[in-house]
């Protein structure tokens, strides 16, 4: 597939999706799997996050639940696969499909197995920033239903079952082969880059342990987190940016505004405070920087530059006076 959204965008179609049906999914994530869902002239309906793994809370899927529900979308969020068990068997009992946004989870694993191998479908995204990323756009379907698989084959091709001979409304979702050809160098290294991205996660787990920031936290169920990005919590998250600004290091914000809260989905009639977990972690995440060439000695410095500015400006200053 050409990205990872379109990659969603036909695994709903697959499922059958389409207007008038409701998918749960969650607002803290990136944009694209809401957008996914709205393509398909279906209605996303979020469930909010458990606020220490930052995937959606199982418990609330039931309230959410409707007539209309046709599918859940669980997000991966960070490269931590979200808790499938329960929602897996939430969605056996209200014949829900279930298609995993594996999109920051490559090589990720939930009681030993493969996030992308956990729902009826998986969406993969390989943006260049992705743990598994291509030099340009792409993104793939993984399923072992033979049915989902010749329709999305199809779908992404114009709807062809074979040359000229278009049996669905398709699309041009094709990937282009020059970056079927990176990945294929590249996948083999898969598992090699996540283990460099989570010991040095555990190296700034060990840092910035009573730093007075809040480390991310992996779950019983997870074993293997894949570190897509490392978000710290804090409670004035602008002024530690700024610090960490000033210091030289970069942050990101993965991500700012819930969905529920954007402009652009407006429409479906959220209000703030409809998922606080959701809303607090969006204002209080911090990402440092993450990425498998990351040394060790830039997590220590990163790390020192987290301790310093929590410690406030004063000490700061010290630090930096040779002894
Ligand atoms: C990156 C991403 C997507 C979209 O993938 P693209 O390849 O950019 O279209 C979808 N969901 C999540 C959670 C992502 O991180």
């Amino acid at each position: 597939m050409n990205s990872g959204t379109s990659a969603l965008h036909l695994a709903l179609l697959a499922a059958g999706v389409g207007p008038g049906d409701e998918v749960l999914t969650v607002p803290f994530t990136f944009v694209a799997t809401t957008a996914a869902i709205c393509y398909t002239g279906a209605r996303p309906v979020f469930v909010d996050i458990d606020p220490v793994s930052f995937n959606m809370n199982p418990a609330l899927l039931e309230a959410a639940l409707t007539p209309r529900t046709k599918a859940i979308v669980p997000v991966h969020l960070y490269g931590q696969p979200a808790d499938m068990d329960p929602i897996v068997a939430f969605a056996r009992k209200h014949n829900l499909v279930v298609i995993e946004d594996a999109c920051q989870a490559h090589g990720a694993r939930y009681k030993g197995r493969r996030a992308g191998s956990l729902g009826d479908m998986a969406c993969f995204s390989f943006y260049p920033g992705k743990n598994l990323g291509a030099y340009g756009e792409g993104g793939c379907v993984v399923t072992n239903s033979a049915d989902y698989t010749r329709t999305i084959r199809m779908l992404r091709d114009w709807g062809q079952e074979k040359k000229y001979h278009h049996v669905l409304p398709g699309f041009n979702y094709r990937l282009e082969g020059l970056q079927g050809a990176v990945l294929n160098v590249k996948l083999p290294r898969l598992d090699e880059a996540n283990a460099r991205r989570s010991t040095r996660a555990a190296l700034y787990n060990q840092l910035l342990s009573g730093s007075g920031v809040r480390t991310p936290a992996t779950a019983p169920e997870t074993t293997s987190h894949v570190f897509h990005v490392y978000a710290i919590r804090v409670a004035d998250r602008e002024q530690l940016q700024h610090d960490l600004t000033a210091a030289g290091v970069q942050t990101g914000i993965h991500y700012p505004i819930p969905v529920h809260l954007t402009e652009a989905y407006s429409s479906l009639g959220y209000r703030k405070g409809d998922f606080p977990e959701s809303e607090r972690a969006a204002a209080e995440v911090l990402s440092l920087p993450m990425f498998p060439e990351l040394t060790e000695d830039q997590v220590l410095e990163v790390a020192d530059a987290v301790t310093n500015a929590m410690r406030g400006a004063a000490s700061g200053i010290l630090a930096e006076v040779p002894a």
